[in-house]
């Protein structure tokens, strides 16, 4: 018998100013893309430290811009690690590209850029570099590689928003960053997404890109490329704009519940933390480990009326990304993962005492 969830997996809350600014927006009829989206747009620009960012409505939306600005296309191949959300392969089978796997690092649940050479092909077209719970991928030498054959990085940072590595902020190394603004992210705007970029070119081709391909002033004046409709709104851009000043709390909160596991369940047999590297200025989104007997984990947490969600992030066991990818002797570091990814309760508004009840549970399993 399961007891009714006290401790759930996720918490976050958008904050106590939320209300107000959301109805503000409506009663001043701010509700398409406009100078709230504007706005919103250049005090995270400013946090990130990069050029221009572009508010959307999904982080998959934002990886499906980029992959288009960069051309990929039917018959082209991108290269994703062979673990992370299936948002990242999507991206590129949505427009018929063709996805290729690199297996993970040992102990690092990012691609190992020491198998990436040998995934290129003259039919690759991008490279998506995926920063799997605030972990980075090695950036410099993934861009050495890339540059060597001409091949456009895309750096999916939905899971990494504020997380460093050598100084900047991840999703600025790559030609393109994406970030997810969904529930289950550092900030959220219930959906949404962000796409960073560097040149002015490729920041007024999104723009385009964004909104149907249009170009220049008028509505409709010039349809200059293909596009969509990808554009945000300002009833969500109030609502993100409100949480920008809790998110170094966020941050700080994120550590402090890494640490708190971290500490307290050093020496459980069976459990592996899989853990942002603070003092190098990464940080974690959710607090995930390996766990050796997941199912009856689970289970017997679910009995104490806590929350654990098991994540399936092997890329290779996924049926439509390819039969031709099923083989997991292929990914050895992603299929060690399978089967025993899981996230404890965590999150901004996850109180540090649910952290210690959920410590305490485990040590009386
Ligand atoms: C959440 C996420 C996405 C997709 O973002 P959505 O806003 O849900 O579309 C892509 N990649 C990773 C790694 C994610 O965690």
């Amino acid at each position: 018998m399961s007891t009714p969830t006290q401790i759930p997996v996720w918490s976050i809350d958008t904050g106590p100013a939320a209300a107000q600014a959301v109805a503000h927006a409506v009663q001043n009829r701010q509700i398409g893309q406009g100078k709230l989206t504007r706005l919103f747009e250049q005090q995270l620009a400013q946090l990130l430290g990069v050029p221009h960012l572009f508010c959307t409505t999904s982080g998959t939306n934002a990886l499906l811009m980029a992959l288009i600005q960069l051309g990929v296309g039917c018959g082209d191949e991108v290269i994703i690690p062979a673990m992370s959300w299936v948002a990242t392969a999507n991206a590129p089978l949505l427009l018929g590209a063709k996805v290729v796997l690199v297996d993970v690092e040992p102990t690092r649940p990012v691609m190992d850029i020491n198998k990436l050479q040998a995934a290129i092909s003259p039919k690759t077209k991008a490279i998506i570099a995926v920063h799997l719970n605030g972990i980075a991928t090695q950036m410099e030498p993934l861009l050495a590689i890339a540059q060597a054959h001409g091949i456009g990085v895309v750096e999916d940072a939905c899971q990494a928003l504020l997380s460093r590595h050598h100084g900047r902020c991840l999703g600025s190394f790559g030609r393109f960053g994406a970030f997810s603004l969904g529930v289950a992210k550092m900030l959220t705007t219930g959906q949404g997404g962000l796409l960073v970029c560097q040149s002015a070119e490729d920041a007024a081709a999104i723009e385009s890109i964004r909104n149907q391909g249009q170009c220049g002033g008028v509505l409709g004046e010039k349809m200059e490329r293909l596009g969509g409709n990808f554009k945000f709104n300002d009833v969500l851009a109030a609502l993100g704009l409100v949480q920008l000043p809790l998110l170094a709390g966020r941050v700080r909160h994120h550590l402090a519940i890494q640490e708190a596991y971290a500490r307290g369940l050093a020496g459980v047999a069976g459990m592996r933390a899989i853990s942002a590297n603070a003092a190098a200025g990464e940080h974690p989104l959710r607090a995930e480990w390996h766990c050796q007997d997941r199912q009856r984990f689970i289970q017997r947490m679910a009995e104490q009326g806590i929350e654990v969600a098991a994540r399936s992030t092997g890329l290779h066991r996924v049926p439509h990304i390819g039969a031709q990818l099923a083989d997991c002797e292929q990914y050895p570091h992603a299929q060690a993962y399978e089967g025993h990814f899981i996230t404890l309760p965590s999150g901004p508004e996850q109180p540090l005492e649910n952290v210690q009840r959920v410590i305490e549970a485990i040590h009386a399993l």
